[in-house]
């Protein structure tokens, strides 16, 4: 039986968890799930100066949303200081690291000096061969020490092969003896790092490309303390159109994971679409169920080129990704309404346009509502703003619907109260009906019936577009569409004394 596959995802809690971070957390959970093993979450923490318990609680909060589980953590960095400091403690003794008395002022003076001949900066390995006895001596005299790791110099260089990345050496002559403790006793984060995913029994390190540096060091770190050496994959980074590396700094929320869900995106839709940011299948499908992208999904799929997330800050019409909001779209249009309806509840709470009876006595309707709807809408926010004349009676005209639906034809003003008095008096108020009442009215009236379509539409709805009318009338129902009619006229008054 082969080993199971341990992961992990190891966020730094400086900030809010970006797409990136997210991409990172989502193909380590796909990849344990693939291969039925486990997936821990560890907080890396050890930074006390940038790290913070909101950007802690805002990853956990985060992952949760995006429905990306893991079997075991939170685990805390922090916690596990005294075990890195107790590893470099017994690579000294076993003679693979050492203490290093070099000063600051002394390092950066050696480093000028070799900028000025233009030879290695690396650190000369000064202290390397001290002896015992001047290691003593210095340490009874209280100078301060970092403990550096001695790299073997065999000869041999750093190999391993990155399932991404493919082959990558790193030559002894360009690693230097570099420091794992520094001299005010913390440990450094190639050491803590690498000690965590010992003792997790971590077997594939899933992680940003900008670990790939750091990668030599720590394979060294695992051969000094002999233990196994796991797998290595790096994700290309994500940059912008204009090839800048995507970061809160520069682009600000849009690359936050609680803006979308903010801003009305499906969890699943978000992670569909943050897979696919630089993983794809041969055939390059875009739309996976959690099933399938288990099944499909590998590591090897990971392309190495970098993947371009196509923000658009300042495009009024998409905030983001126009690829985002089309799989978000996608969606909301085709996923079961039962499944649906949480999310629009959510966010019509949110919007202030929530009743209790659209769970009870008015579900049914909801749902047929929500229904008709969501075949035009992109995000959850919709059912907000372009519904609101659905939830509520509090709606606003959209001006120009306004202008060229009603008011660019005045004799709509009769045409309203006579319309709402035939649909007053029909039987039943259904399809069928509604659209005889309208264009057989049209027909009396000698106009065309889109006129007549296209007016009721804006008054009932304020809008210029949206489903079928008919559709609307049912939905809305007789007693709000004739309220509306004969409100509608009012418009009217408004625009005679307005001018
Ligand atoms: N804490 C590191 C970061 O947030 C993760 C490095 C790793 O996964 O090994 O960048």
């Amino acid at each position: 039986m082969s080993e199971q596959v341990v992961v992990r995802f190891a966020p730094s809690p400086t900030g809010y968890l970006h797409i990136g971070g997210a991409r990172t957390a989502i193909y380590n959970w796909l990849f344990a799930r693939k291969m039925g093993g486990k997936f821990i979450l560890r907080i890396e923490d050890t930074d006390v100066e940038r790290s913070t318990e909101e950007a802690i609680q805002g990853i956990i909060d985060g992952l949760r949303w995006l429905g990306i589980n893991w079997d075991e953590g939170p685990y805390f960095q922090s916690q596990f200081i005294h075990e890195h400091v107790a590893a470099a403690q017994r690579l000294l003794e076993q003679g693979d690291a050492y203490k290093c008395f070099c000063t600051k002022e002394e390092l950066e003076k050696k480093r000028q000096e070799a900028l000025k001949r233009k030879t290695s900066v690396l650190y000369d390995g000064a202290c390397r061969n001290l002896t015992p006895e001047q290691v003593a001596q210095k340490e009874d005299a209280g100078l301060p020490y970092t403990i550096r790791l001695k790299v073997p110099r065999d000869g041999a260089s750093v190999r391993f092969t990155d399932v991404v990345y493919g082959t990558i050496e790193k030559k002894d002559q360009d690693l230097e003896d570099f420091v794992i403790v520094r001299s005010n006793g913390r440990p450094l984060y190639v050491l803590s790092n690498t000690v965590d995913d010992i003792r997790d029994g971590i077997t594939h390190v899933i992680r940003g490309q900008d670990g790939l540096a750091n990668t030599p060091k720590q394979i060294l770190i695992y051969k000094a303390l002999g233990a196994p050496i796991p797998t290595f994959a790096h994700m290309p980074l994500t940059l912008d159109p204009k090839r800048a590396k995507i970061s809160k700094r520069r682009h600000g929320e849009i690359v936050a994971v609680h803006f979308y869900k903010e801003k009305g995106f499906l969890p699943w839709a978000l992670v569909n679409f943050l897979v696919l940011l630089g993983w794809s299948t041969p055939d390059s499908k875009q739309i996976f169920s959690k099933e399938e992208l288990i099944e499909a999904f590998s590591l090897e799929g990971i392309n190495r080129a970098n993947s371009i997330f196509d923000v658009r800050k300042d495009d009024p019409k998409f905030f983001t990704d126009p690829k985002a909001i089309s799989i978000n779209a996608h969606y909301i249009r085709n996923m079961p309404l039962e499944e649906l309806e949480p999310y629009v509840r959510e966010h019509l709470q949110k919007g202030g346009l929530w009743k209790e009876e659209f769970a009870h006595t008015q579900r049914e309707w909801f749902l047929k509502t929500v229904d008709m709807l969501r075949a035009r809408y992109h995000l959850l926010t919709d059912f907000v703003t372009l519904g609101r004349p659905y939830f509520s009676d509090d709606f606003e005209m959209e001006p120009k619907a306004l202008k060229k639906n009603i008011l660019k034809h005045p004799k709509l003003k009769e045409w309203f109260p006579i319309l709402a008095d035939r649909l007053e008096q029909l039987d039943q108020f259904e399809l069928e009906g509604v659209e005889k009442a309208i264009r057989g009215l049209a027909e009396e009236l000698g106009v065309k019936a889109g006129v007549l379509i296209n007016g009721v539409r804006t008054a009932v709805t304020g809008q210029a577009v949206g489903p079928g009318l008919f559709e609307i009338l049912v939905c809305l129902g007789r007693e709000r569409v004739v309220r509306r009619l004969r409100d509608a006229v009012k418009l009217f008054e408004k625009s005679d004394s307005g001018v």
